[in-house]
């Protein structure tokens, strides 16, 4: 069964028409201080089953393909990995859905319903997000 992304508004993972790849926290104990702190989300606590999945990375900060030098040829091939890898001391920068922590992101390219999905997912998260700062 895959695992869910932790962060909140994201629906990576949740079914299969969201599949995306997850990272687990890291192990180094002072990246994953930042990790957390990076995460819009209080009350967070890590279990093993904590995931953090590629939408909030940047695509430079993903590992895709995976590279091999054949001494023999002295080529170097490059082919797409079964699981992205994250690169060493990445930090989860990117979260849709979370308004303060909207990133510049704005050179990816969206379908128009995929924008107005998104949109429409922004105005229910600001909303709920208002809802909860009235307590
Ligand atoms: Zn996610």
């Amino acid at each position: 069964m895959p695992c869910k992304c932790s962060v909140p508004a994201c629906r990576g993972n949740y079914d299969e028409s969201t599949k995306v790849a997850v990272f687990s926290f890291p192990n180094d104990e002072r990246l994953r201080e930042k990790w957390l702190h990076a995460i819009p989300r209080t009350d967070f606590k890590i279990t093993k089953n904590s995931k953090v999945c590629e939408k909030h990375f940047k695509d430079s900060e993903v590992l895709r393909n995976s590279t091999f030098y054949n001494e023999k040829t002295g080529e170097t091939i490059s082919a797409p990995m079964k699981r992205p890898k994250l690169k060493e001391n990445v930090v989860p920068s990117t979260f849709p859905g979370c308004p303060s922590y909207m990133s510049s992101s704005s050179a990816i390219r969206e379908s128009p319903s995929n924008k107005r999905q998104r949109l429409e997912q922004e105005q229910i998260d600001l909303a709920v997000e208002e809802s909860m700062n009235m307590n």
